[in-house]
């Protein structure tokens, strides 16, 4: 009932520390041992749950275990940013405040986590991304923009989140999503492993869960 018993590596129990959250939700008990098992999941939860830390916790963790996914050169000689790690989400402020956790848990650490949306300059945001960035926040339209331009390639994502997808769908995102996860150079499904959160469980979202997932433990909190 602790994140001690999680056994996380010790840069992120610190950082841990550091926000002082005492003890998981129950989201983040739930969910974060799927995810350290590299499992597949869809999980209905609402905002306010602690589903943030419940994804970026067990995502940093992996990427510690992993000196080659620490180690990617993410940026090639044409400083294209190859990221392991995407979380996708429907506005700037979400996007914002996931990015704002993923530093806190990163902290100390090599990991270099970087947001990118729209309505904002995108000329700063790729420089940003050429410092380097691991695990990469985006709203979906913003995403396409520097794939487009080929600043970002997806060939190395290993973790796929979709955060709020529900909202991402309302807003009509789907077109964009499916562009993304099934028409670029994302890894195929079970070639990556991908995590889906949404507040509510709608046929559409049933939809892409079924596309998107595979062998998905399905966590309602
Ligand atoms: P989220 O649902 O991820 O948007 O988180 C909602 C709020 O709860 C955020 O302000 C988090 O910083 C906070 N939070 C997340 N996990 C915990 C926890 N285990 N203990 C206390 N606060 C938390």
């Amino acid at each position: 009932n602790t994140f001690d018993d999680l056994s996380f590596h010790e840069i992120i129990q610190e950082n841990i520390k550091l926000t002082n959250y005492l003890k998981p939700t129950p989201v983040q008990k739930n969910a974060m041992p799927i995810i350290s098992a590299r499992r597949d999941l869809m999980a209905c939860a609402q905002t306010g749950s602690g589903k943030t830390a419940a994804f970026l916790v067990p995502i940093l963790n992996l990427i510690f275990q992993s000196p080659q996914e620490q180690n990617f050169s993410f940026i090639n000689k044409r400083k294209k940013l190859l990221p392991v790690a995407l979380v996708l989400a429907p506005t700037r402020e979400l996007a914002s405040q996931i990015y704002d956790e993923a530093r806190k848990f990163s902290y100390r650490s090599r990991v270099r986590p970087c947001v990118v949306y729209g309505g904002s300059d995108i000329k700063a945001q790729m420089r940003d991304l050429d410092q380097g960035c691991h695990i990469l926040v985006a709203t979906p339209g913003r995403l396409i923009d520097l794939h487009d331009r080929g600043k970002v390639g997806l060939e190395n994502i290993k973790y796929l989140v979709l955060d709020e997808a529900d909202r991402m769908l309302d807003m009509g995102f789907e077109p964009q999503i499916r562009d993304i996860v099934e028409k670029r150079d994302m890894p195929r499904t079970g070639q990556r492993q991908t995590m889906m959160f949404s507040a509510t469980f709608p046929k559409e979202i049933q939809h892409l869960a079924r596309d998107f997932l595979r062998n998905y433990i399905f966590l309602a909190v």
